[in-house]
């Protein structure tokens, strides 16, 4: 086996980390950590260091670390046919299976699956998805996507558009045109102090509905939303926020994709965050829990109305082009029947549910009060504890003081819990395996407690 001193020199020299310094990576400035095992919520390294992993990895290990039954499905399936493709008809019994599975969870007006294989693909999928459907009903300047500040939709080129923070855009010539952001639901971040969540709410839908009139409704295809804002903050919306926006999409004729790669499969304590918030889509984006992230699978369901109009378009065009090698890959596949089942066998989504609401209120009791802290929020198996210079004034922290950072660092070293500081404000975010159990979910809270302490006083 190779010692940790070789693992670290090759992984400086060859390895193109993901959203990571790469200049002070490559010069060994920042950690690194090399992830041997886990189970349940705890992860290990190759060092012996055990860790709480309370964000479950990329908030996508929701069934938790070593479940045997996946990894039992994900070896029988490899053995029995690696790989087939799935253009022209062809399928396998796993990949028919789980469609008909998620069909059986989906809100109500769903139509049929395409798989994928992460979130940012799916997206791109449903964009494309869109644009056809627009051209097929002869509306071909119907093409431009609404999103919002703060919104996080993957990191491809359209879907790096439609995600609404600066890191993603800056230096990388995004967004593109035909994608526009508007206001996030943010009311903590609210304009205006005294505003009440309902009219933050109807100022949100007047500020979608002046830009729709701005640009031209006839040149509006769709809006894109996550049910809870996610990588933005960890936001719930706004009391009838969702009502409220709906309007005004009904109105202009305007598609709704729910983008739930964090939300699907359980995490806001029931199986879609669209049922949770009352949200009517016509597509929705999947991916994360769907596998809870044994191997790479998403998917974007389509609903009734675009499928009708994508068969016909397939009648007067033939074959629709859009494709991936990977698309339904049987591996991922049998992974996801394995997970769904499992969600079901371990009555997950009620745990989340359950312990999510446990560990949000065990937190508020820990930190509402303390100076810095100016809200903790959250729903189901996700919190957010939001830093703040001073509370009254909801003035920010510099972001060059990096606090969200030192905090979940500290939480780190003095009591192994993983959290994770928000790319965008001093934001600790909080997303567990949602087999969390109510102990575990103590160890998270009183980490952060004495890590806030710790740094800020
Ligand atoms: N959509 C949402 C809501 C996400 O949170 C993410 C990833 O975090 C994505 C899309 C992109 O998924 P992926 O990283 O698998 O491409």
């Amino acid at each position: 086996m190779l010692k940790n001193d070789q693992l670290d020199q090759w992984d400086r020299e060859a390895f193109f980390h993901p959203s990571t310094h790469l200049a002070q990576h490559a010069r060994g400035e920042s950690p690194n950590r090399v992830v041997k095992t886990g189970s349940g919520v705890f992860i290990e390294d190759r060092d012996g260091t055990r860790l709480l992993d309370a964000f479950a990895g990329l908030y996508c290990v929701n069934v938790g670390y070593g479940r045997t039954e996946i990894a039992e499905a994900i070896a029988d399936q490899a053995r029995e046919l690696a790989y087939y493709h799935a253009y022209v008809g062809h399928g396998t019994e796993a990949s028919i299976t789980l469609a008909h599975m998620i069909l059986e969870r989906a809100p109500a007006g769903m139509s049929k699956v395409y798989f994928g294989l992460g979130g940012s693909d799916a997206n791109e999928t449903n964009v494309k998805l869109i644009w056809y459907y627009n051209n097929i009903l002869g509306r071909p300047e119907k093409k431009k996507i609404i999103s919002r500040w703060r919104g996080y939709h993957g990191s491809g080129l359209v879907t790096g558009s439609l995600t609404g923070l600066e890191l993603f855009h800056k230096k990388f010539d995004l967004p593109l045109a035909q994608v526009i952001h508007t206001e996030a639901p943010y009311y903590f971040r609210r304009p205006d102090a005294e505003m009440s969540e309902e009219a933050f709410s109807a100022h949100c839908a007047a500020e979608l509905e002046a830009l729709i009139e701005r640009e031209g409704s006839d040149t509006i295809a769709a809006f894109i939303g996550e049910p809870i804002l996610g990588t933005g903050g960890i936001v719930p919306p706004p009391a009838g926020y969702w009502e409220a926006i709906q309007k005004v999409l009904d109105k202009h004729d305007i598609l709704l994709v729910a983008d739930e790669v964090v939300t699907g499969f359980g995490r806001l304590g029931t199986m879609f965050g669209s049922d949770h918030y009352g949200i009517r889509p016509d597509l929705i984006t999947i991916a994360k829990g769907l596998t809870s992230a044994y191997a790479p699978l998403s998917g974007s369901i389509v609903g009734e109305k675009m499928w009708k109009v994508l068969e016909q378009g397939t009648d007067e065009n033939g074959p629709i082009g859009h494709g991936w090698t990977y698309s339904a890959h049987p591996i991922g596949a049998a992974a996801g029947v394995a997970n769904l089942k499992l969600i079901d066998e371990l009555n997950l989504v009620n745990n989340a549910g359950d312990v999510g609401a446990y560990l949000n209120k065990s937190m508020s009791e820990a930190l509402a009060d303390h100076p810095n802290v100016g809200e903790v929020r959250g729903d189901g198996m996700l919190c957010a504890v939001e830093l703040v210079k001073d509370k009254g004034s909801r003035t920010f922290f510099d972001a060059a003081d990096k606090i969200g950072p030192q905090v979940v660092g500290k939480m780190l070293e003095q009591d192994k819990v993983i959290s994770r500081a928000m790319p965008q404000g001093d934001i600790l975010g909080f997303a567990p395996p949602l087999c969390l159990s109510r102990e575990e979910a103590d160890t998270v809270v009183s980490a952060t407690d004495r890590a806030v302490r710790t740094i800020l006083g």
